[in-house]
């Protein structure tokens, strides 16, 4: 076996791909034939521009790494997970297009300011209470839920949203035990609130097992793997939490001033996957109130800045005479099942792509400015729950989201999304640490505050 990185100073990259055994792999492979494809893209004309937007973009980006400590034990690693919450002005935004570029190092200095962050146990890393580091990880993953509080005068933490959304779990397939790796224990059941007990091993059991992260942990090696659910788990229970909080406090009219950006897809992968469904039901239940109170549905937006839908949106666009391109600007695409089965993931399955992990549906869009976006926006009703139309009337904040998407995609980076928030930097209001957050949002939603400068 060779060590990890070797393959790159024995033998260049490129010459794996040309040997034998990848060609005839290849060979064997299925290979997309042009000439019959079904699904060509066809790029649409995006509605006129919304004449209102929302004054504010709320965008939430997680990161997460993974760093070696010292504690006497060889391996010994930390992961340092951090939920970022920035709050745009679009007001302002307005007044500093002109002064583009914006240097993206300032913006970092005020994400910063409003982190969740977490040091999670890694490989080697046990907690006094605990014998291993995975129930570390496990209880400390507990503990991180119960502390996340974004509302001063309410209390509520980010647990009492996860179990919220954990009640909406089907009980029918009951998981195994948190032990059964480390001490054997078979017993399955169905996890519930707070901290209880496994009903057969007597240990004690985290409603956040029921996450299951702790199965890709690793006793021994990196656990980038787990560290990475963390964090796509923390963005997507923080969205959801922020809009609990509004519900509680009857602030929920006043969300069409507020869009959401997610960092990624609006789905959940791995383990925790069935969180998708449940954040599903609770955003329809909450876009209903919504609805009644403003009659516009709410904003929210995930944007993804790689990956093979990005790969596959940057390859159509390329046309074979230089310098053209198939979208224009201010030009989408919806993607439908059978788009997305037969050019950018194959598959002959019946089963609804997606139909495990996403709250929402992919669209390419080309800005204004010419960045390419790939984005997804939420089902929010039942008849809005659906990817084999490409009815976008069925989506009547989509005009709102593309001019959102012009207003804030950059120029100067255009096809490089990642930047869409950094660009902004000048006008990121820095939110304070930990529990204000939900604190100052409701400041500004009810036009109390200043421009935050
Ligand atoms: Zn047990």
């Amino acid at each position: 076996m060779p060590y990890d990185g070797e393959y790159a100073t024995y033998r260049p990259l490129h010459r794996i791909s040309e040997s034998q055994r990848v060609k005839n792999l290849l060979a064997r492979s299925k290979l997309l034939e042009t000439t019959r494809v079904t699904n060509v893209p066809r790029p649409v004309e995006a509605p006129a521009q919304a004449s209102i937007l929302p004054r504010f973009v709320l965008a939430i980006d997680g990161s997460y790494a993974e760093v070696d400590v010292k504690n006497g034990y060889p391996g010994a690693k930390v992961g340092y997970c951090t939920a970022a919450s920035v709050l745009l002005d679009l007001h302002l935004i307005g007044e500093l297009d002109a002064e583009r570029p914006i240097d993206p190092v300032e913006f970092r200095k005020t994400e910063q300011a409003a982190c969740i962050d977490a040091a999670l146990p890694g490989s080697n890393v046990v907690t006094r209470r605990q014998n291993s580091a995975r129930a570390s990880f496990r209880e400390e993953l507990y503990d991180l839920f119960t502390d996340i509080v974004v509302d001063e005068d309410d209390r509520t933490n980010l647990l009492s949203t996860y179990e919220a959304l954990l009640a909406l779990k089907p009980t029918a397939n009951p998981q195994h035990c948190p032990y059964k790796e480390s001490h054997g224990c078979t017993s399955e059941f169905a996890i519930g609130r707070g901290c209880t007990t496994c009903p057969t091993c007597g240990r004690p059991v985290y409603s956040t097992d029921a996450l299951r992260i702790h199965e890709r942990f690793r006793e021994v090696g990196t656990n980038g793997e787990a560290f990475g659910l963390v964090m796509q788990v923390l963005e997507r229970l923080l969205a959801i939490h922020f809009l609990r909080c509004f519900e509680r406090r009857n602030l929920l009219q006043r969300l069409t001033s507020l869009a959401f950006f997610i960092d990624g897809p609006l789905a959940a992968f791995g383990p925790p996957a069935w969180l998708s469904a449940a954040i599903s039901r609770d955003l329809k239940r909450l876009n209903q109130k919504v609805q009644t109170a403003t009659g516009h549905d709410l904003l929210i937006l995930g944007i993804e800045k790689t990956g093979a839908f990005a790969e596959h949106f940057q390859e159509i666009d390329r046309m074979e005479t230089p310098g053209q391109q198939l979208f224009s600007a201010r030009q989408y695409m919806l993607l439908t099942d059978g788009y997305i089965k037969e050019r950018v993931l194959y598959s002959d399955s019946h089963k609804r792509y997606g139909e495990d992990t996403y709250f929402g549906r992919k669209f390419f869009y080309k800005t204004q400015s010419g960045a390419r976006i790939v984005a997804s926006i939420p089902f929010l009703s039942n008849a809005q729950d659906t990817i084999d139309s490409d009815d976008i009337s069925l989506y009547p904040q989509f005009a709102t989201v593309c001019t959102l998407l012009d207003r804030l995609a950059s120029s100067q980076y255009a096809n490089a999304v990642s930047p869409l928030i950094a660009a902004n930097a000048h006008a990121a209001i820095p939110l304070q640490l930990g529990s204000k957050v939900l604190t100052q949002l409701a400041r500004m939603l009810l036009g109390t505050a200043g421009n935050g400068k």
